[in-house]
């Protein structure tokens, strides 16, 4: 069995693309193009050249000596949070932007739920002196007022969603409407592994640089390639396919994957797709999706903006359904205190859906030799403000 994407972008059952026919010519000329772009020498040049000088990679791979001793196992983060903008998404908005160049692009759209994904995508645009519009709910405009100022620093207009419950889906559909009206200047950015074929291959390519450099690290520091676990969070899905990329056909690989659970799975309040999706088509792409008896789509809950996302992206969904992945649930308090201890334990502040990653240590136990990577999505900076009023600190 494979667990990459096939020619028309399933894996397994899910994916494919499922789009309004006016949306056709857009996604048929990426689809037509993508993996030839990407393979050309000029391309990958400037790609690898940009993720080292400004990206700051290859980001470490760092052997968290104090936490695995609380744990009895060896422990390595893999450090995105040293990412240029604190996180992993700026490796696919790199990729992104050097598409849309190669295809004739002049105008960049994206859409953003908490910003993280508008502000990767509003950098780059910075740095290639590219026409930038971000569409983002009015509400999450309200609510996440230091990145909206930070998109428009760097130049980036943001246009408010007025439609809906004015959060991430409503700025999805705006965003949408503006490519099928603007199809041969604009190129939209689609920020994780979700969306109709190519975008959830695409972004697994672009992020597969994670566990790339992961197998030769790794061979550095322990004489092996592959570790026995490999560790993400999921919200959309893309730092853990690109924590996962290189070891999905290895089975001696386990690979687990980490959700939300918010206040419980079963509260009512959470975002933990594999326990509560069923089959169904969001964005394009057939996948796993919380959802009514009657296939309304449920509003998802977590502390982390970042993971508080109805659906998981199509190669989630199959490594689940397939068992090739196991998928643990973390709620709230289980992150806010994993963020806590390893911040004690090992001087880093993970960003909150990174947190939800160390929370499996309590859950999970591990030999003395295992060899365990877990993907340190993103820095905490930009969630001071809830661990302050988590902690009363
Ligand atoms: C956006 C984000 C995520 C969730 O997105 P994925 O596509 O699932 O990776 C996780 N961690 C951080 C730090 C993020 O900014």
């Amino acid at each position: 069995m494979s667990y990459n994407a096939d020619k028309k972008g399933y894996y397994g059952e899910f994916g494919g693309a499922f789009i309004p026919e006016m949306l056709y010519p857009n996604t048929e000329e990426l689809r037509q193009n993508y993996l030839r772009i990407m393979d050309e020498p000029s391309f990958k040049k400037e790609f690898d050249q940009l993720l080292k000088d400004y990206v700051g990679r290859p980001t470490p791979l760092y052997f968290a000596e104090r936490l695995s001793k609380k744990y009895n196992t060896k422990i390595y983060l893999k450090r995105e949070d040293l990412c240029h903008t604190g996180a992993h998404k700026v490796n696919n908005t790199i990729g992104q932007i050097l598409m849309a160049k190669k295809l004739g692009k002049h105008r960049i759209i994206a859409e953003t739920g908490a910003g993280q994904h508008g502000v990767a995508t509003a950098t780059v645009c910075a740095l290639m002196g590219i026409e930038c519009v971000v569409y983002m709910g009015e509400i999450d405009i309200a609510r996440q007022a230091p990145n909206v100022a930070r998109m428009k620093m760097l130049g980036a207009e943001v246009r408010p969603a007025l439609s809906g419950s004015k959060t991430l889906k409503d700025a999805t559909n705006e965003a949408i409407r503006d490519w099928i009206n603007n199809p041969v200047d604009t190129h939209y950015i689609i920020g994780s592994v979700v969306g109709p074929h190519p975008y959830p291959d695409m972004v697994a390519r672009f992020q597969s640089v994670i566990s790339e450099e992961i197998k030769w690290q790794l061979r550095e520091k322990e004489g092996v390639e592959n570790p026995d676990y490999v560790v993400a969070c999921v919200g959309g899905g893309s730092n853990a396919a690109g924590a996962y990329y290189h070891y999905l056909d290895v089975p001696e690989v386990k690979i687990i994957a980490v959700e939300a659970a918010g206040k419980g799975v079963h509260s009512g309040e959470s975002a933990a797709t594999s326990a509560l999706g069923q089959m169904g088509i969001i964005h394009g792409s057939k996948t796993l999706l919380m959802q009514t008896q009657d296939g309304q789509i449920t509003e998802p809950y977590s502390i982390s903006a970042g993971l508080d996302y109805p659906g998981v992206g199509p190669m989630h969904a199959h490594l689940f359904t397939s068992g090739r992945a196991e998928f643990i649930s973390i709620t709230d308090d289980e992150a806010m205190n994993a963020g806590l201890m390893l911040t004690k334990l090992e001087g880093i502040i993970p960003a909150i859906e990174s947190s939800h990653a160390f929370a499996i240590l309590d859950h999970k136990k591990f030999e003395p030799n295992d060899l365990i990577v877990i993907n340190l999505s993103g820095r905490g900076d930009k969630d001071l403000d809830t661990y302050i009023d988590y902690f009363n600190l």
